[in-house]
């Protein structure tokens, strides 16, 4: 079947989703490849160059489904963090997808009559905008390492990401993640002589976020995180290492962005800790919720927490945050991958509300990320087109609709919901909920 028959009996399947979220499920899901000379600056006929945009900063993970090394110079060095999906024949709404690059993609982004479109084999489907260079992304720290290394924005401007520690303790096949690329990312973005700070110092954070405040950027708000620290990074444990960060920009720059935390799950009193240092909103990750599937699909997280007490703490973390401002994340889709996974859809969805549900009674939260099958990890590799396209789209239906059920807004610190409002790159779970679900916090 093409492309783009895929897509429309999905369309037709579905008709309560918008298309724009079916569309960019299918986009995190496959990924995307740039036509030779898309990506080039364009020059006006007077010989001035057109605007620069934004590229891809690697801002934790490579989030691409092939290494480094098989990508060509243009799309290695020039690819945009992410594009704005506009018009062609489905008359999309604005739509920012993230940029995850697969030379095997069915979709293309190439030059049509003066502009860039979306091609679903060689149908276009959409106009194509790209993100400008935001002014601070040109400076230097004193030391000469870019600030835009420092300190990237993603979410089309609104959030900055600031990955502190670019690996992760949890080493090697038997502890790292099996979905995750922190660690091989890290080893790649080197070899190919990528500027990539290993731990950014509170005084690097510092002096990045000053520059970007005084561009007068439209960035919202900021996460703080990194690779998990199982002993201890610069003498300091997990918590101490990661507080350190927060209560430094909030005493620099008090309640200028909404801070957000993503580490491990942790005891209530390193969880009072890290509030006291000034984080507003907690992300303490489950990734997948499946008690059989959690040892297997997260060894590391397993074996030094378990997945009763990661679950328990995440709970726990609700009394000193506020239920609505504990938000972990999952990875949608490994649950289907093999060799472990569910083979049917409907299973993974039964499984995967069962925790929806579990946190949404109690207040929590959760939000997703869509799986990328990326190059050189253990499920990437053994399952490089990720989970099917019905699955992603009845997660989006069943995510909604638990929401719903539990009388629940979006969560905070994600922007304004809806097709056409949201910014969330990485999963189309925002572009599915109601704009007039929307609290005073986004
Ligand atoms: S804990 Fe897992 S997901 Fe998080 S950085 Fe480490 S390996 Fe990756």
């Amino acid at each position: 079947m093409r492309q783009i028959e895929t897509l429309e009996a999905a369309f037709a399947r579905h008709p309560s989703l918008p298309r724009e979220a079916a569309i960019k499920a299918d986009l995190l899901r496959l990924g995307m490849r740039f036509a030779p000379g898309a990506l080039v600056r364009p020059v006006s006929a007077a010989g001035e160059p057109g605007r620069e945009h934004q590229p891809k900063s690697y801002f934790i993970f490579s989030f691409n489904m092939a290494p480094m090394a098989q990508l060509d110079e243009e799309q290695k060095w020039r690819a945009p963090e992410e594009i704005a999906l506009t018009g062609g024949p489905y008359d999309l709404r604005r739509t920012i997808v993230s940029v995850r690059l697969n030379p095997r993609s069915p979709y293309l982004v190439a030059p049509r009559d003066g502009a860039l479109w979306l091609h679903a084999g060689d149908e276009p489907i959409a106009q194509v905008g790209l993100h400008d260079l935001p002014p601070y992304y040109t400076e230097q720290l004193p030391d000469g390492r870019s600030v835009a290394e420092i300190a990237p924005t993603i979410e089309w401007g609104y959030l900055l990401y600031l990955t502190v520690f670019r690996v992760c303790q949890y080493f090697g096949a038997k502890e790292e993640c099996q979905f995750c690329d922190i660690n091989n990312n890290y080893r790649q973005q080197i070899q190919e002589g990528r500027p990539y700070t290993g731990v950014k110092s509170p005084h690097d954070i510092l002096l990045a976020l000053e520059r970007v405040d005084a561009s007068g950027g439209e960035s919202r708000a900021y996460t703080l995180t990194g690779g998990s620290v199982t002993s201890t990074l610069q003498g300091k444990d997990e918590v101490e290492f990661y507080a350190q960060y927060v209560e430094a920009i909030e005493t620099r720059f008090p309640g200028r962005w909404i801070s957000k935390v993503v580490t491990q799950a942790w005891p209530v009193a390193s969880v009072k800790r890290l509030k006291a240092a000034g984080a507003q909103i907690y992300h303490p990750n489950y990734e997948v919720w499946d008690p059989q599937l959690f040892p297997k699909i997260c060894p590391g997280k397993a074996r030094y927490v378990g997945r009763d007490e990661w679950i328990r703490r995440i709970v726990d973390a609700a009394e000193v945050f506020g239920p609505a401002n504990v938000i972990p994340n999952f990875v949608a889709g490994v649950e289907m991958a093999q060799p472990w996974g569910y083979t049917e859809v409907e299973q993974a969805i039964r499984s995967t509300a069962e925790g929806l549900d579990f946190f949404m009674a109690q207040g929590i939260t959760p939000r997703f990320t869509t799986w990328c099958p990326e190059a050189m990890t253990p499920l990437g590799d053994a399952n490089p087109e990720g989970a099917p396209l019905e699955y992603h789209l009845r997660l989006l239906e069943t995510y909604r609709d638990t929401l719903r059920a539990h009388r629940l807004a979006p969560p905070p610190g994600y922007g304004v919901p809806g097709p056409g409002n949201a910014v969330f790159s990485v999963s189309p779970f925002m572009d599915v909920l109601e704009p007039e679900q929307v609290t005073s916090e986004a």
